[in-house]
């Protein structure tokens, strides 16, 4: 049996894979209901996410919640907006636009287009985020565009996040060798897909994983069902223990945070769980401000050195159905010597986000919900995984571990339940047992 820890998306999408591919299976989720980050409230008329807004509805996406209300936005309705000198700007989908866009002088334009050449030098051995973007596109372009845009995808400071684990793999990934050949169209990485939110909120995909998972393996899903303790019985062996019993299985795949990851390494691979442990996760603190009408778009980015106490802002309440709400991201209060912090109390933060949101766009606002979510930092804390090393039949599988978005979370999992199966194959023919 191979077992999951956690059914948020990551763990889902394995065991969706694996139950398909005829693996027997058994994923613990700790909480009543999956999704993990991904989370819907209800309050009053209002669908509040907690986690993830909305997604792009790619085929794979879309091939999962079938059978199931969306909400779509078009691609010429999905416009993001920046703040820059206090006026809101649309954020260049073109060339063209690019060129016309009055966020940018022309000395900045003129330096962005310098990029070919640029990235022809070698790399900067550890250079951040921000190094590189800069070094890219200039400072102007990096404080105006890129440097909000990462840091939000993200949610850390783009002078923390180390380049060769983010930006250098996602570009290698995506099939960019310029962001200035990726905005004058030269590569797939601007997806077309529209966006999309399922009409019962974002916790519609993982719930649509979950009833994947059981329609293959009825029993594969245990929620409510933390796993509290990793046991190594002997080489290719595990014990699980949960409130509800014990469970063996032969391969354990961790896809829980961080801090919970480390704490079920510990008596298995102590070194490991010191590694993964120090790894810093940064708050995401967000506001749900009810408005009377909605500015035109999904949100906007603020540029770095407005000076306003927020990150950005974005809403989905054009789509049916889904009230008038948007969600004002927060700065971090302070920066101390464990990372940004959230502010201490949240009526503090709820009148500054609505006073933001109101100034930038001039549309009064009234909080309706105070939350703070966790996302790994991906800063130089990840340097703590060099030569990380785990156990035979130990995986772990999390936003910590690739990239981060909902997209790379369904193609890790599918990606990892390949090669699981692979190896069980393997295994089986070497060890004489039959089905190849
Ligand atoms: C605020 C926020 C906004 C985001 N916005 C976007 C976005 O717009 N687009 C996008 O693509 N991505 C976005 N992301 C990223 C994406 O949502 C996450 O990377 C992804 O959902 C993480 O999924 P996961 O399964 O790896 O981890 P998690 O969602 O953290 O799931 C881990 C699961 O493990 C469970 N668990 C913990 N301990 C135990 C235990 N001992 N036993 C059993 N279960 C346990 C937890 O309850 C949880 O369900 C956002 C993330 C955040 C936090």
């Amino acid at each position: 049996m191979i077992a999951i820890v956690g059914g948020g998306i990551s763990g889902l999408a394995l065991g969706v894979s694996l139950v398909r591919a005829g693996v027997e299976v058994r994923v613990f989720e700790a909480k009543r209901e999956v999704g993990g980050v991904i989370r819907t409230l209800s309050v009053g008329e209002h669908t509040l996410e907690l986690g993830p807004q909305r997604l792009r509805g790619t085929p794979g996406v879309l091939a999962h919640l079938q059978g199931r209300a969306i909400h779509r936005v078009g691609p010429e309705h999905a416009r993001i907006f920046v703040v820059r000198g206090g006026t809101l700007h649309p954020l260049p989908r073109s060339l063209p636009e690019f060129l016309r866009s009055r966020a940018i002088s022309v000395r900045g334009k003129a330096r962005a287009a310098l990029e070919p050449l640029v990235a022809l030098l070698p790399a900067q051995p550890g250079a951040s985020a921000a190094d590189l973007l800069r070094r890219r596109l200039g400072s102007e372009v990096y404080r105006a565009f890129a440097g909000p845009l990462l840091g939000g995808l993200y949610g850390s400071d783009p002078e923390e996040i180390d380049a060769e684990r983010t930006v250098r793999p996602a570009m290698r990934t995506l099939g960019i060798r310029t962001f200035a050949g990726a905005i004058a169209g030269g590569s797939s990485a601007l997806p077309e897909a529209p966006v999309v939110v399922p009409a019962e909120g974002m916790v519609g995909l993982p719930r649509a994983l979950a009833e994947e998972v059981r329609d293959f393996a009825p029993h594969a899903l245990l929620t409510d069902t933390p796993v509290r303790r990793v046991h190594r019985l002997d080489p290719g062996r595990f014990l699980l223990e949960t409130p509800a019993g014990s469970h063996e299985a032969e391969v354990v795949v961790l896809t829980t945070p961080p801090p919970a990851t480390a704490r079920l390494l510990g008596p298995v691979a102590p070194t490991a769980a010191e590694q993964i442990g120090s790894l810093r996760m940064n708050p995401i603190e967000m506001v749900h401000l009810e408005v009377p009408e909605l500015p035109a778009g999904l949100g906007f980015k603020v540029a770095f050195g407005e000076g306003l106490p927020i990150r950005g802002a974005t809403w989905s309440g054009n789509l049916d159905g889904r009230g008038r709400t948007a969600v004002v991201y927060l700065e971090p209060s302070r920066v101390g010597p464990d990372g940004p912090g959230a502010h201490a109390d949240p009526t503090d933060a709820m009148t500054m986000a609505a006073e933001s949101f109101t100034a930038v766009t001039g549309i009064p606002a009234h909080p309706i919900h105070h939350h703070c979510a966790r996302m790994p930092a991906w800063d130089r804390s990840w340097r703590a995984l060099d030569g990380l090393s785990l156990p035979d039949g130990i995986h772990l599988l999390g936003s910590y571990t690739g990239r981060p978005g909902i997209p790379g979370r369904l193609a890790a999992g599918a990606s990892l339940a390949r090669t699981l199966v692979e190896a069980r194959h393997r295994g089986r023919s070497q060890d004489g047992s039959g089905v190849p």
